[in-house]
């Protein structure tokens, strides 16, 4: 039996590849969304589906999340080839490291396009449709988002990057309130420093603004701020994205939750999720 359909940008490598399987484990149906040049990511992660999970489905829909008409496309397309569309995980994002006196109009524009742009349209998209859908047939539905850590304290060199997560717990909370009343909750994951190439990215730039030699000083830094001394990898994060996708997570909406750093007293951060109905926002 198909608990229903989820969605998923970014899906062809990292955090994305990692929700995609879980929610497969979980017993969904997986429409998985990535750029035209991670297409064949994106299909062995199909067969990784299909393969492991008996009954499961997977399709392959390619989409760049800036483009309106890509994303409106998938929406439908995944209803149309899955049945429905019950989860939309709107990952897909980029990162760009640069003093912010260095930083370019097209760099911070970038930036915007993918990580806000793309959200917008993909909570956009997946809430009219599930709006739609909820009229036929009854059930919780969940819109989720990536911010970041760095979308509730910025962190140096990443200007465009922080306010383009903070700008993720924007939507996600105005989201919620408009949508709950469709039985709609809508969160997103705020993680610290999660393994991926994305953090291999992060090193090579902090070793050329720092001027370090360490090849992994970007991560031995981020370590020191953790209570458990380690980063965090994919599978933490699809684990809590499997709870919020769950039916008992109903209760939870508007929050962007952190995991992984536990943020030291001499750097205040708010690391705080309510299970209130929305009552109050992280
Ligand atoms: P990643 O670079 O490994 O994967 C990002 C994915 O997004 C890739 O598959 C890429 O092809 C896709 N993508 C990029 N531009 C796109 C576009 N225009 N349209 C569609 N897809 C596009 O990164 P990751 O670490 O897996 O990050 C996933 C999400 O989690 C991102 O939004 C990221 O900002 C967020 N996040 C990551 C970390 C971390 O430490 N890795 C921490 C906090 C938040």
């Amino acid at each position: 039996m198909s608990k229903g359909v989820a969605l998923i940008t970014g899906a062809g490598q990292g955090i994305g590849r990692s929700i995609s399987l879980r929610l497969a484990a979980d017993g969904f149906d997986i429409g998985l969304s990535d750029i035209p040049t991670n297409k064949s990511n994106l299909e062995g992660v199909a067969r990784e589906i299909t393969r492991t999970y008996t009954g499961r489905r997977a399709c392959v829909l390619l989409a760049d999340v800036t483009v309106e008409g890509d994303v409106c496309k998938i929406v439908d397309d995944v209803v149309a080839e899955l049945g429905g569309l019950d989860v939309m995980v709107a990952n897909a994002g980029i990162i760009a490291v640069a003093p912010l006196v260095e930083t370019t109009l097209a760099d911070w524009e970038k930036i915007f396009a993918v990580n806000v742009t793309g959200v917008f349209l993909s909570y956009k998209y997946a809430a009219q449709k599930m709006i739609a859908l909820n009229e036929t047939h009854k059930r919780g539905r969940r819109i989720i988002g990536a911010s970041s850590l760095v979308g509730k304290r910025g962190e140096q060199y990443l200007s465009a990057y922080a306010a383009s997560k903070f700008a993720v717990r924007g939507i996600t909370q105005s989201a919620a309130i408009e949508l709950g009343r469709h039985g709609i909750t809508v969160n997103a994951y705020a993680p610290g420093p999660i393994m991926t190439a994305m953090v291999d990215g992060l090193n090579e730039a902090s070793m050329k603004l720092t001027g370090s030699s360490d090849p992994r000083g970007y991560n031995e830094n981020s370590k020191k701020n953790t209570c458990v001394g380690y980063l965090g990898v994919p599978d933490d994060i699809a684990g809590l994205v499997s709870y919020i996708a769950s039916s008992e997570s109903h209760f939870i909406t508007g929050q962007s939750v952190s995991t992984t750093l536990r943020a030291r007293a001499r750097r205040p951060t708010t690391l705080q999720v309510t299970i209130d109905g929305g009552m109050r926002f992280d």
